[in-house]
């Protein structure tokens, strides 16, 4: 028998990995950043990171930066219920979803 619990929480969807295209400084294209997430490790698809990982590219911290990751049992922004009825994240205004968390 395990003796983790299960409890239903809210977090914002920005915790879940999901790619982002971050422009080049150099070359007028652009790089796919994957945020990752508890499981996944970040992931970009310059150069720079194919030799230097895991160390983080520059594009993976300029969207890392931008994250907002509220978790409702790890940030210190409390959410209303309101925001908690609607799906709201209080750190970002985006939308949230509920994950369950080990205890
Ligand atoms: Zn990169
Ligand atoms: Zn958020």
């Amino acid at each position: 028998m395990s003796d983790l619990t299960l409890v239903l929480a809210q977090q914002c969807v920005s915790n879940r990995s999901h790619s982002v295209d971050v422009p080049s400084d150099s070359s007028g294209g652009s790089y796919t950043v994957v945020t990752g997430d508890e499981r996944t490790e970040p992931f970009c698809t310059c150069k720079w990171f194919k030799f230097n990982k895991p160390e983080l590219c520059k594009h993976i911290k300029r969207v890392a930066a931008k994250l907002c990751r509220w978790h409702a049992m790890y940030s210190t922004e409390p959410q209303s219920e309101g925001d908690k009825e609607a799906m709201l994240c209080p750190a970002c205004g985006g939308s949230t979803e509920w994950v369950q968390v080990a205890v």
